[in-house]
């Protein structure tokens, strides 16, 4: 394919958000080899394919979610501590997955460990984005009582994405009225509104990542990741998932 025969993407920069559960495979804990290997090739796709800058803010729920250390009595910062530290082993296994496929990466932590990871410096960020690595941003935003989504918007905001792509891994394909798994008459959105999301309290992300993207004109993409392709056909406009944005 000559260079103008490419398709367009419809943006140049985005951040990709797949829950930590997204990379488990059906076990829904731990680390999945073969799904794995799949969530780097679909980055690499819109990588390398549609020359799309791809930051990667990987959530941690496949190994510790804060709230569940909360419920059985841990201190609410020290079980947050541990969370953030799932992202980061999250973000070296997506890593190694993408180097293997040949995709130059980084990983920036926002819990420093210079060992393992840069530190999270916007600055490098970008400048890796603009050599066509992917950054994947790991520790979430560093503080407990927040939400790998919430640095999901955050890093966004900062390094001037245009889109924030969240996939999910619980079979649901987008935002519906109801949950789909429990009510089967769920109707699914294609397109919705940041403040019809919070009013009605729809589960897309947490509401201090949706009113971020809102006040910061940042369109969500909610799709099922375990469908090949969806980050391709997003990118390319398709109607995949649900919108979230000023409507
Ligand atoms: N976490 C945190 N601060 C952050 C991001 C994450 O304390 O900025 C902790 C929190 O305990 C959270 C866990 O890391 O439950 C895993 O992140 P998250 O639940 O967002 O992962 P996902 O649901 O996307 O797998």
């Amino acid at each position: 394919m000559t260079h103008t025969d490419a398709p367009t993407p419809r943006w140049r920069r985005v951040v990709f958000k797949p829950s930590g559960e997204a990379l488990a495979g059906p076990s829904g804990t731990g680390i999945d080899p073969a799904t794995l290997a799949h969530t780097a090739q679909s980055i690499i796709e819109i990588r390398q394919g549609l020359d799309v800058d791809v930051a990667v803010v990987v959530g941690g729920g496949n190994f510790w979610r804060g709230r569940e250390g909360e419920l059985s009595g841990m201190d609410a910062t020290q079980s947050d501590h541990i969370g953030m530290l799932g992202t980061v082993m999250n973000a070296l296994a997506l890593q190694d997955a993408l180097e293997r496929l040949g995709q130059p990466t980084r990983v920036q932590s926002a819990i420093e460990m210079p060992r393992i990871a840069e530190p999270y410096i916007r600055r490098r960020a970008v400048r890796h984005l603009e050599k066509g690595r992917v950054v994947i941003f790991a520790a979430g935003t560093g503080n407990p009582f927040f939400t790998t989504d919430t640095a999901a918007a955050l890093r966004a905001a900062e390094i001037d994405a245009e889109a924030l792509l969240k996939g999910t891994h619980s079979g649901v394909d987008g935002v519906y009225d109801a949950d789909p798994r429990t009510t089967p008459s769920a109707v699914k959105y294609d397109e919705i509104g940041y403040m019809e999301v919070m009013t009605k309290d729809l589960k897309v992300m947490d509401a201090t990542a949706i009113a971020f993207c809102r006040d910061n004109k940042i369109p969500i993409v909610v799709f099922d990741m375990s469908r090949s392709g969806s980050l391709r056909d997003i990118v390319l406009g398709g109607r995949v998932g649900t919108i979230v944005h000023d409507v």
